[in-house]
């Protein structure tokens, strides 16, 4: 077994959507990114990378690197997987906390435990996905952007 931790931010912008988790949000801002910002996603390969040894999404998708501007960051996900397949790592547990005092995500959990579940060959059960607020404190209390964290369980088995 094999553990990691991920951790990302975006702050907002101008915009009319978020996405989080792979779901497209309609929202009164943007997210400021070099990808599509989701700092769900981003929060998980961070933390798929970790547990893995294999060291950060910055290191893997660079954003000085034009091929990811933009980038859907379900494609980072599904690279980031591959990655672990290629050395008999499977994430066998994904729990997940957003912190954002808007919008509201409880509602959008099954989706993005949905997409998650299909991506890295999961069951549904063995993904959780919580929403907090931070009190309104902080960054995130003050609306100027959202963090999220993930924890994974990998399974170094190459027997699945
Ligand atoms: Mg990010």
């Amino acid at each position: 077994m094999r553990v990691g931790n991920g951790y990302d931010v975006h702050a907002f912008e101008a915009g009319d959507h978020l996405m989080i988790g792979g779901q497209r949000i309609a929202f009164d801002k943007g997210f400021r990114a070099h990808s599509d910002g989701d700092v769900l996603l981003h929060a998980i390969c961070d933390a798929l990378l970790g547990a893995a040894g294999l060291g950060d999404i910055g290191r893997h998708f660079p954003d000085t690197d034009a091929a990811w501007k933009g980038a859907d960051s379900r494609h980072l996900l599904q690279a980031v997987i591959a990655l672990l397949h290629d050395r008999g790592l499977h994430c066998i547990s994904l729990d997940a906390t957003v912190v954002a005092e808007r919008p509201k995500l409880a509602r959008h959990a099954p989706a993005i435990v949905a997409l998650l579940a299909a991506d890295l060959s999961l069951a549904a059960d063995r993904i959780n996905i919580k929403a907090t607020t931070s009190e309104r404190m902080g960054f995130c209390g003050r609306e100027e952007g959202i963090a999220a964290m993930a924890t994974v369980l990998l399974d170094e088995s190459a027997t699945r």
